[in-house]
This record gives C-alpha cells, sequence and structure tokens, in this order.
C-alpha cells in the first residue's frame, strides 16, 4: 500500500541535523521516514533550494476573538501563522471578551475557533479564579497565565504578590504550570513618566529592575511551592543571572524571549514610532546581544512570538505618544523569518533557530507529537527556502491589521508550502492538554 502522501527532500530536519528523506504519511501522521525512495499516493519533491523543517510551533498568541475580533480573529490569525510556518498555536487568554478564566468563558472561544493551523489554549489566573482553577485546568488547558502588574486590558486583573503565591500552590497542586507576565507594578508606578514621543522616555518608564524584581519573586514562589512557573517574553538581560541560578539549583523555570526584542534594538527606534511598542520594552542592543547570548547558552529556552495585534487606530492612539498607543506587536507571520535572519547573520545554523522555535515550544506545553519530525509525529511540515529574501509590506500581511514593526526590513526565509497534520492548512484541530 503507499503512503497517502510523501515528502521527499534531500534536506529533512530529523533529530537536530539535516539529511536526504522520504517521509511517508499516513493518517496525519508520520508513518516512515526513509533514506531511500517511498512509494505515495501523492508525491512531493521539495525543490534544491528548499529544506523541509517541522511547522513552527507559537505558544504566545493573542487571538483576541471573541470580543475584540477587530483586533485579530481565529481565521485571520490561523492564515497568517500558515504562511509563516506556524502550525501550532496555543491562545492567550486576554485580550478576548470574555478573558479565559472560567470554563464558561473557554467553550465560548471554542465556539467560535474555526482555525487553519492547529491550536490550543492557555487558561488565566486572575483574583476572581483563584481557588477555583480546577475546571479550567480540567477542561483542557495548557496551563494559567498571569500578570504581576496591569495587563493593559481591564477584565484581566494582576496578582499581588500573596495571590501569586495562591496561584503557584494551586498549580502545583493541579499539576499545571504557571505562565508569567513578570514586571513588578511598584517598579513601574515609582518610573512612571509624562509619556510623549520620546522612546528613550518610554524604556525608562518600564526599566530592568520592574522585570528583576517580579522575576525574584517568581523564583522565591517557586522554591517554596514547587510549583512548574515560565517567565514570559524575557526582555531584560538583567534578569539572567537570577534565572540561571534559580536553574542551576534545580528550580523548574522556562523562559522565552520574543522576535522583536532580538531583531531590533531601542537605537534603531525613532521617536513617536509607536509600532514598536510593547511591555516590556525593546532595549538597547548590547542587551540584544546578552539575549543571543543567554539564547546559545540554554539559559533561555524557546521563542515565541507574543503576538498581540490592535487596530491600527489603537496603535498609533495619541498621535505617536507613547503612553498612549497600545502596547503590543504582531509578528506571527514574521516571527520565524525575522530571528532566522538575524541569526544568520550571526552564523547561527536554521537546525538551532528551529529548535527554539518548534520543538522548544512544542515540548513546553507537553505536545510531544509536535515540532518534530520523527515517526508517529504528527505531520506538521513546512517546506522552507532558507535563503530565499522578501521585503516586509505590512499591508501584504495576513495579520488582520496592518501595522507592523517588521514593515520595510528585508527578511530571509520564505515558507513556501506547509501541511498541518498531513493536510493544506485550513482545517486546524483544537488542542487540549
Ligand atoms: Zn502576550
Amino acid at each position: 500500500m503507499p503512503f497517502e502522501l510523501v515528502v521527499h527532500a534531500h534536506s529533512v530536519l530529523v533529530d537536530g541535523a539535516f539529511r536526504e528523506a522520504w517521509v511517508g504519511v499516513d493518517g496525519g501522521r508520520i508513518a516512515e521516514l526513509s533514506s531511500t525512495p517511498l512509494e505515495g499516493a501523492e508525491t512531493v519533491e521539495v525543490g534544491a533550494d528548499e529544506v523541509l523543517i517541522p511547522g513552527i510551533v507559537d505558544t504566545h498568541v493573542h487571538v483576541n476573538e471573541p470580543g475584540r475580533t477587530e483586533w485579530e480573529g481565529f481565521a485571520s490569525a490561523t492564515r497568517a501563522a500558515a504562511a509563516g510556518g506556524v502550525t501550532t498555536i496555543i491562545d492567550m487568554p486576554l485580550n478576548s471578551i470574555p478573558a479565559t478564566t472560567t470554563v464558561a468563558a473557554l467553550d465560548a472561544k471554542k465556539a467560535v475557533a474555526t482555525v487553519g493551523v492547529d491550536t490550543g489554549f492557555w487558561g488565566g489566573a486572575v483574583p476572581e479564579n483563584l481557588g477555583s482553577l480546577k475546571p479550567l485546568h480540567d477542561a483542557g488547558v495548557f496551563g494559567f497565565k498571569a500578570f504581576l502588574a496591569p495587563s493593559g486590558v481591564d477584565e484581566f486583573g494582576h496578582l499581588d504578590a500573596e495571590q501569586l503565591e495562591r496561584a503557584l500552590d494551586e498549580v502545583a497542586e493541579l499539576g499545571s504550570m504557571l505562565i508569567v507576565h513578570a514586571e513588578d507594578p511598584g517598579v513601574l508606578a515609582a518610573h512612571e513618566n509624562d509619556g510623549g514621543a520620546d522612546y528613550h522616555r518610554f524604556v525608562q518608564s518600564r526599566p530592568h529592575e520592574a522585570e528583576t524584581t517580579a522575576i525574584e519573586l517568581v523564583i522565591a514562589g517557586v522554591r517554596r511551592s514547587g510549583a512548574r512557573a515560565h517567565i514570559l517574553h524575557l526582555s531584560s538581560a538583567a534578569a539572567l543571572p537570577a534565572l540561571r541560578a534559580a536553574r542551576a539549583e534545580g528550580l523548574p523555570i522556562t523562559v522565552e524571549t520574543c522576535p522583536h526584542y532580538l531583531t531590533i534594538a531601542e537605537e534603531g527606534i525613532p521617536n513617536g514610532a509607536t509600532q514598536y511598542k510593547c511591555c516590556p520594552p525593546i532595549r538597547d542592543d548590547a542587551n540584544r546581544d546578552l539575549l543571543w547570548e543567554a539564547l546559545l547558552a540554554g539559559d533561555i529556552d524557546i521563542v515565541v512570538t507574543d503576538h498581540s495585534p490592535a487596530t491600527v487606530e489603537l496603535k498609533t492612539k495619541g498621535g505617536g505618544d507613547f503612553t498612549e498607543a497600545w502596547g503590543g506587536i504582531a509578528g506571527l507571520q514574521l516571527g520565524f523569518a525575522a530571528v532566522w535572519t538575524e541569526a544568520a547573520s550571526r552564523g547561527i545554523p536554521l537546525s538551532t533557530v528551529v529548535g527554539w522555535m518548534s520543538r522548544g515550544p512544542a515540548d513546553l506545553v507537553g505536545l510531544s507529537q509536535k515540532g518534530r519530525i520523527a515517526v508517529g509525529a504528527d505531520a506538521d511540515l513546512v517546506v522552507l527556502a532558507p535563503d530565499a529574501t522578501f521585503v516586509v509590506d505590512k499591508n501584504a500581511l495576513l495579520h488582520k491589521n496592518p501595522v507592523s514593526a517588521y514593515d520595510g526590513r528585508e527578511l530571509r526565509g520564505v515558507a513556501r508550502r506547509a501541511w498541518v497534520r498531513g493536510a493544506e492548512p485550513g482545517a486546524g484541530q483544537l488542542l487540549s492538554r
């Protein structure tokens, strides 16, 4: 019997290295990996300038539907994902309305989630639902997100220090994971400024200390409770020594950073350019180099986008005033290419980048059938032209709103074709833990 699909490439990423292989797919899974030809009902020959990699897994995506679908929705987000080589996303519990802090809210989200790629959900831990996280856990969320400072939307409150401890205890008891937006509200309040268009003043309003203080609190809480924690969107390299020490101590803490922190620096951000606003902020070039070093050293585990879109109106609110514009960068379609472009310029191999952005995030959420080309894994595959380049045109992106921190940049790496469980993107499944 021939396989339903065979994909043949001279360079297939298997176990961290590229080699020639025929990938036989049956029933949405990789049924065989062979160094000699396989027979397929359909056979795809990958081009000489192309390689075959596992689909990118992005565990930090704000889809915003229902409630703020004009910011982004499941259809637009997952189309953009597939175009950027992303075959699995995990949706954040806020900026949709309702926020995903109850089973009813999760059900409301699932009811409208028509997805083109596989999609799972994080739950939220907010002051109102502490003590009752179990039903959401049982309903299949991959973990719980908490903010330690105001989240930016009224319906998703942040936890104070005592509430953080309670959340950690509860998550530990469930065997779940707390994923944390770590900025300290006291430090932020002490550095508030009157804003304006000056980007450096915006960075000063969210200093390194806001991240280091909050991360120290999480580390202490993990040490006390034994809970599994994950630090979201690390921007400040100043927090790395404490994280390194905590991990060396054996504490179960993982760390992510994002494409914009790795590929953009404060020095290149013009005043008034609020398309670059995100929290924590994009810092200086020296800090950026330290994030790359930490990734290479294994002190940062993964790179995910924190795709956090809003309408053009909100992103440019205040006419260039950084205190008024929405803080968030839409990067789902471009994150992989942006990171690969910068990595290549630093001499870092493609296999390493795919590890940070595919297998690493899949393993974070326990999706062991994703993020790898291996027998038994889901046939989530991407044909990538790693040396092909393109210039980002914000109006041509599949994100819902044409505003981009990458507009006009030349990026490297074109995802020419993708399969989600052996099929063209379009009929993604909803994933549960
Ligand atoms: Zn986020």
